[in-house]
């Protein structure tokens, strides 16, 4: 067996173990073609059955219906970013965006240096982004709203999803993608970088309704321009081949779990886990309000930055990785996507426990 630690990381991060080793498996000799995944052309049939088999799968583990189609692209979520604004922004209306920490204000940047007009109807900057802002109004004029479902920094997550009637819902999923169900005819489009929840870094996702590809604009940069992309399946230009198999291969495992009601349920159990400790000490200090809690992140203070470096450090040495918090919260992160396994945050419980009693 190979060293595996428990890996906390926010991002790329843990994956499967089981999908790890199939890619291990299959690395040399893809299917009996005699080669790598990674050395096969995008334009040859192996590839294509895998990029025709994602694209399904994607919609299939959430039950997204034939009027959506998913892209796999480059740039990342930041690059969806610029992404949403110039292909669904419309002439005389405002792109609308709802605050809910730093990924949102890149967005909302993004949006701002282009020139759109947008406008922020929502924030919990207040408090420093501890809670899902409820009070917001979605003006008649908006051409799309954009939310970040979880707020990877902060450990918020959105718990329901905004009604937006006819204005297209845009969300940024990049650290909760299909942690659990949701209604998947809400959205306009959602979409996530991989590394997090859904493999490896270099793609990012995105599920599109299909009647918004009429929107893109002819003169945006071709690699931004959904309808492009879409009516190539992606392979416009080189895909990220080798992402996309291994994002095929996470929605299979998922539905090998039981499919996504499974996973959510293992996921309330271990970030229940969690929360019940936090919530039953005064040494472990939780950032987000309550009812706002991610599945996905859970961030806590210590009572000093000095007991913060020492549990991290404890940590690593108990093989527990990558839970330093970011800097705009500080403390403590751990990162509990679908991949990591209940006996990994039952480990960090024991520890924390163990360290509250020697230094509480
Ligand atoms: C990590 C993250 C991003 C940035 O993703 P890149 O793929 O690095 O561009 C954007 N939004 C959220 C919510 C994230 O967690």
């Amino acid at each position: 067996m190979a060293h595996r630690i428990v890996n906390f990381s926010a991002g790329p991060a843990t994956m499967p173990l089981s999908v790890l080793e199939e890619i291990q498996a299959e690395f040399l000799d893809f299917r009996g073609e005699g080669m790598s995944l990674m050395e096969m052309s995008h334009r040859s049939k192996g590839f294509d059955a895998v990029l025709v088999e994602a694209e399904a799968l994607v919609r299939e583990v959430m039950g997204f219906s034939a009027n959506y189609q998913t892209l796999f692209l480059q740039g990342g979520a930041t690059g969806q970013f610029a992404a949403v604004p110039l292909n669904l922004g419309e002439s005389g209306k405002t792109g609308e965006y709802i605050n809910t920490g730093a990924w949102s204000e890149k967005a909302i940047k993004e949006a701002e240096q282009l020139g759109q007009p947008c406008r922020v109807i929502a924030s919990s900057k207040d408090k420093n982004h501890s809670y899902i802002p409820g009070n917001y109004t979605i003006g008649d004029d908006a051409s799309y709203l954009h939310i970040t479902s979880n707020n990877t920094i902060f450990g918020t997550q959105w718990q329901d999803f905004p009604d937006t009637g006819n204005v297209p819902l845009a969300v940024d999923m990049s650290s909760d993608f299909y942690c659990k169900r949701f209604d998947p005819n809400k959205f306009g489009i959602v979409y996530a970088g991989a590394q997090k929840n859904a493999g490896p870094s270099g793609v990012v996702i995105v599920v599109i309704r299909k009647d918004l590809l009429e929107r893109s604009p002819k003169n945006i940069p071709t690699i931004f321009n959904y309808s492009t992309f879409a009516a190539k399946n992606s392979a416009y230009n080189t895909p990220n081949t080798f992402g996309i198999y291994v994002i095929g291969k996470v929605m299979n495992w998922i539905k090998a779990q039981g499919g996504i009601d499974a996973v959510e349920q293992t996921n309330r159990n271990k970030a229940a886990l969690l929360y019940n400790l936090l919530d039953s000490s005064d040494f472990f200090r939780p950032h987000a309000e309550e009812e706002c809690r991610s599945l996905m992140n859970v961030t806590w203070r210590l009572p000093s930055e000095d007991l913060e470096k020492a549990f991290i450090a404890s940590a690593l040495e108990n093989g527990l990785s990558g839970l330093k918090g970011h800097r705009s919260v500080g403390g403590i992160r751990a990162s509990i996507y679908n991949a990591m396994p209940t006996a990994g945050v039952e480990k960090l419980v024991e520890f924390m426990k163990h360290f509250e009693k020697s230094n509480g």
